[in-house]
């Protein structure tokens, strides 16, 4: 039985706050940050409070942008036209989910690239791709952050990354390969995942389904990123994968919650310090501090 070591993102996400409030003291940044949110979703009302509260406790200025849930795409379209041509502002973040009668690829194309907190533009997905320097989406960052963290050197290992959203699973893979780990990228449609998972060196979950990875199917000695978020009957939030099987099997493994949660919110804010200071965002380093 291995004693597998449990990544603390609580703490390393601390730790990369302090660095990100260090570096804009240092550089004497003045990063603002919109955010628009439309209607009036309870989850949406706490994220929107949370990532309000860590930006301003690093020395970033936060406006936030309440719509009524029944405005008018056009009305939205207006609002980022706004902030992409006003000066002060740096990073601008549209809360997802959307209502439904909004185009929320319209929404998140229409951000200026270079003020695209959220990685979601087609010329940042692109640039991904090509490996340009890029705005890359904030939870794939963050769990990019741990395994390097913990990792160090990834050169090699074969990666199994399961979940293929925008959000998350594509734009990890691509940051995997950027490693030169050797990436499956397994989807709904995907046959035999148990398989795939007793192969992976790195197992990443996204998908939102407790218990979707069983600790039989983890391989000796591996390391486990569980991005999935999932409330159980009892009020208790779990990940995707069965952590307490999965302790003695993995070498390494995030809890669900404090594992990815709060690296997503630091990498929120490093990159509003990359939209803040081009320097920064065409550096060599895409995760800061490592
Ligand atoms: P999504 O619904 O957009 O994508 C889910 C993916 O899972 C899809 O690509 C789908 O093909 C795949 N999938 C579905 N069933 C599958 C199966 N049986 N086997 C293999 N793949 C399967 O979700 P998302 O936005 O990528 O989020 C995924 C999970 O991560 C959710 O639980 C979400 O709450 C969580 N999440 C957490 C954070 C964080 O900061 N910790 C951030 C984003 C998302």
């Amino acid at each position: 039985m291995l004693d597998t070591q449990i990544i603390d993102g609580k703490q390393i996400a601390r730790e990369c706050r302090e660095k990100i409030k260090e570096l804009i003291q240092r550089e004497g940044l003045k990063p603002k940050l919109a955010v628009i949110q439309v209607g009036d979703h309870p989850a949406s009302n706490i994220y929107v409070e949370n990532k309000k509260k860590a930006a301003q406790s690093v020395g970033i200025d936060v406006e936030v942008y309440r719509l009524d849930s029944l405005v008018t795409e056009k009305s939205v379209l207006d609002l980022i036209d706004e902030l992409n041509n006003k000066e002060s502002v740096n990073g601008i973040l549209l809360q997802l989910p959307v209502p439904p009668h909004l185009n929320e690829l319209r929404l998140t194309g229409h951000i200026s690239p270079k003020k695209d907190v959220d990685g979601l533009h087609p010329e940042n997905v692109g640039k991904l791709v090509v490996g340009l320097p890029a705005m890359v989406p904030c939870t794939p960052m963050g769990c990019l952050y741990l395994l390097k963290k913990t990792l160090g050197d990834l050169d090699g290992k074969s990666a199994l990354m399961i979940g293929r959203s925008s959000l998350v699973g594509r734009p990890l893979a691509h940051l995997l390969q950027a490693q030169n780990c050797t990436v499956t990228l397994a989807h709904s449609h995907t046959k035999d995942l148990p398989d795939l998972c007793r192969r992976a060196d790195i197992l990443v979950c996204a998908v939102g389904k407790p218990g979707l990875v069983k600790g039989q199917d983890i391989k000796e000695g591996s390391t486990i990123i569980d991005v999935g978020i999932n409330r159980l009957e009892d009020g208790k939030i779990v990940g995707d994968v069965l952590f307490l099987e999965a302790l003695g099997r993995a070498a390494y493994i995030t809890p669900v919650p404090g594992g990815v949660g709060p690296m997503t919110i630091a990498m929120l804010l490093w990159n509003v310090v990359r939209a803040t200071d081009e320097n920064i965002l065409n550096g060599k380093q895409i995760i800061p501090f490592i």
